[in-house]
This record gives structure tokens, sequence and C-alpha cells, in this order.
């Protein structure tokens, strides 16, 4: 006997069209879910704003792509902790979800990937079961109160990425974890080691790519810089601080070419100043085979295993960071390979997320978990 296969229909950000680069990680994780979820047999619909694709690899499974017209969300990520919450005209967000409690008809559930307001608030009142996979801590004090309520309803329709991202909301059980996934075919393992310093992210200020950029200063050495550039004026003020040629910007790549530039590093480091939910960059970076210098700190807090696939320092503490730096040859490439393998591969991701779902579909009633 198998389980019957599900009928998803996943809302994708309302911030860019998947393949922007402006849904950050949420992109990456959304492109390896539909993938690991059709190879499971289940049957996606995904909405996502007009001039989205479905990710490589996709188009000849079961997924069918809706595409929506409407004026892009604001990220909550830069919002103060008292903002509003503003939706603007046409917004592509509401009518995403018009869509998506259309479509739910047909559905078992909908798996929202919105960092967003509107779809925590409506959770509770409409028909379609409505499940969240959280992609940020709580980053003001609206959403951290959307999210907590729908938690207080049925907490069950959350999951989160670590459960250090999931530390920054009240919760009354044990939140569930879902981590992320990758296609691991498009990282290559490289054994070599001596290449140079790297980090990647949005350049932003939450990224910390200041502490990085004096860590390599500090070395003589160089820093190879990948991400989209979210913030001009910190890139420059980053780059005035070191000496000249410190950092070598290059730019927002795809998957296929920042794993071929990434996999030269001897080391990757990773400096959030934010409780950071997973940190995709650090996990792709290991696919590779390089080893991770992070801050203890949210999400890469928790996936650097110090001493198996990177090593970990003190928040903030750019000469721990700098002393690290001298120690990654002690770490094993192929043991961050192996580590990434065991834990964030497409299949076990999405394994997770499918018990995630039919655990909470059993417990509403509205699923038999076996035919
Ligand atoms: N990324 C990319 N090309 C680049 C640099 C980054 O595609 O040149 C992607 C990377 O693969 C990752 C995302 O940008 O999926 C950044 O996600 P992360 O979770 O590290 O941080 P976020 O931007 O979500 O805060």
């Amino acid at each position: 006997m198998t389980d019957r296969s599900l009928r998803l229909v996943l809302v994708s950000t309302p911030i860019g069209w998947v393949g922007s680069g402006a849904g950050g990680g949420v992109e990456l994780t959304l492109s390896s879910l539909v993938q690991g979820l059709a190879q499971q047999g289940h049957q996606l619909t995904l909405i996502a704003p007009r001039g989205s694709s479905l990710p490589k690899g996709c188009s000849t499974l079961s997924i069918k792509l809706v595409e929506v017209a409407g004026a892009d969300q604001p990220s909550w990520q830069h919002a103060d902790e008292d903002a509003p919450v503003l939706i603007p005209p046409m917004g592509v967000l509401p009518a995403m979800l018009e869509e998506a409690l259309r479509l739910s008809a047909e559905a078992d559930a909908v798996l929202n990937f919105g960092y967003d307001w509107l779809p925590m608030w409506i959770t509770p009142w409409v028909p379609a079961p409505m499940f969240h996979l959280i992609s940020m801590g709580a980053v003001s004090m609206v959403m951290k109160r959307a999210i907590e309520s729908v938690s207080r309803w049925n907490q069950g329709r959350l999951a989160f990425h670590t459960l250090r991202q999931a530390s920054d909301f009240d919760l009354l059980q044990p939140a569930r974890v879902v981590g992320n996934g990758f296609d691991l075919s498009q990282y290559i393992f490289r054994e070599e080691s001596g290449g140079p310093l790297g980090w990647a992210g949005r350049i932003a200020p939450e990224k910390g790519l200041e502490d990085a950029a004096a860590a390599a200063a500090a070395l003589g050495d160089r820093l190879l810089v990948w991400g989209l550039r979210e913030d001009d004026a910190y890139a420059n003020a980053v780059e005035a601080a070191v000496p000249a040629g410190t950092i070598e910007w290059r730019g927002f790549l795809s998957t296929s070419d920042l794993q071929k530039e990434l996999g030269d590093c001897r080391a990757l480091l990773n400096t959030p100043k934010w409780n950071e939910a997973y940190g995709n960059v650090v996990v792709e970076a290991m696919a590779c085979g390089v080893p991770v210098i992070a801050y203890d700190r949210g999400g890469p807090g928790e996936l650097v295993r110090s001493g198996e696939n990177g090593l970990l320092v003190s928040p903030d503490d750019v000469s721990e960071l700098t002393a690290a730096v001298s120690r990654c040859e002690t770490i094993q490439r192929r043991a961050c390979r192996d580590w990434v393998e065991r834990h964030a591969s497409c299949a076990v991701f999405s394994q997770r997320v499918e018990t995630w779902i039919r655990e909470g579909l059993a417990a509403d009633g509205n699923i038999t978990a076996m035919h």
C-alpha cells in the first residue's frame, strides 16, 4: 500500500518573479521543492508573478505554472519594527492568493512561500488548508504577531528552516523544522583547496559583508563576492573601508556559474548580522566541498558543525574570524559534501515537507493518510 500523491498549490514569493534574484533564498527553496515533490509523484501547480519560469529540469515533470500579473509586494526584509502592512494598488500578492483559493477546490493543500501578512491573516478564515514555510525570522512586529496568531490557531500549518529562526517566535509547541534542499547534481564537488576566500549573498547590511572584508584585509587576502547588489551605498562603504583590490565583485551568477566559482574557494566566510533563517549559500558552498567559516548566529550557526563542515566563531568577532581562516585546511572537503548529501538534498527536504503536510492534513481530518 502506498500514500496517494498529493495535489498541491504552491504560492511563490510576491516580491519578484522566480529567477529575478529579488526573492533571495526563497527562489532556490521553491525550485528544489518543486523538483523534489514532482519527482515523488505529487501533482503541483505553482502560482508565481508574471515572468517566472519553472526551475531547470522541471518542465518534463507534472508541474503547471500559473503566472499572475500585478505590482510586486515590498519586502519585509528592511522594514522597521513598527512598520504597517502595505499592499500596492493592483498588487500581485492578493491576485496570487485569489488564484490559489480558486484552484484550492481541486487540491489537498495550499503551500505558501511568501513572507507576508495577508496569507497569514486569511489562513484561519478560508476553507482551503493553507500551510506556510516561513522564510525569515521575526523582522517586524506585525509579521511576528501574524505568524504567532496562526501558530495559536493551528501550529501544524507552520514550518521553519531552522530552530534558530523559529526561536524568534513565541510558539506554544516545538517548531516543525524542515531545513532546506538543493539539487546536488548542479553542484560539482571539488577536492582541491588552495583557492581564494569567498563570500556570497545579497549585498545588504544584514549580511555583514564588512566583517568578511575586514578579515580578508587583515590577512592581505582577496575576497571574491557574489550576489545581488541590493544596497549600492552600503556596497561602496564596505569597499572603501578596506585596501583597494581586497574585494573582487563577481556579480549575481546563475547557480551553475556560481558553483563553478565557489568550488575554487578554500573557504566561504558567512557573517550575518541578523537571525538568518537558513543560509542557502552556506550549504551551496559545502556542496562544492568548500568549508564555511561562519558566525555562530541564526541558521548558519546551526548548519555549520564546527570541525566537521566548517568552523563557527563568536558573532561580530572579526579577529576570531580572521584566526579561523588559517585553520580551514583542518576541515575535509569531502566531509562538507557528505553532510549536504545527508541533510540537504532535494529528496530529503521534500520528504520532510511532505511529512509535515500529510501530518497537518491528517490532524485536520482533511485527508486519510493511506489509501
Ligand atoms: N545567489 C545566486 N547567485 C549569486 C549569489 C547568490 O543565485 O551570484 C543565490 C544563492 O544561490 C542563494 C540566494 O542567492 O540561493 C541567497 O540566499 P540566502 O539564503 O543565502 O540569503 P537570502 O538572500 O535569502 O537572505
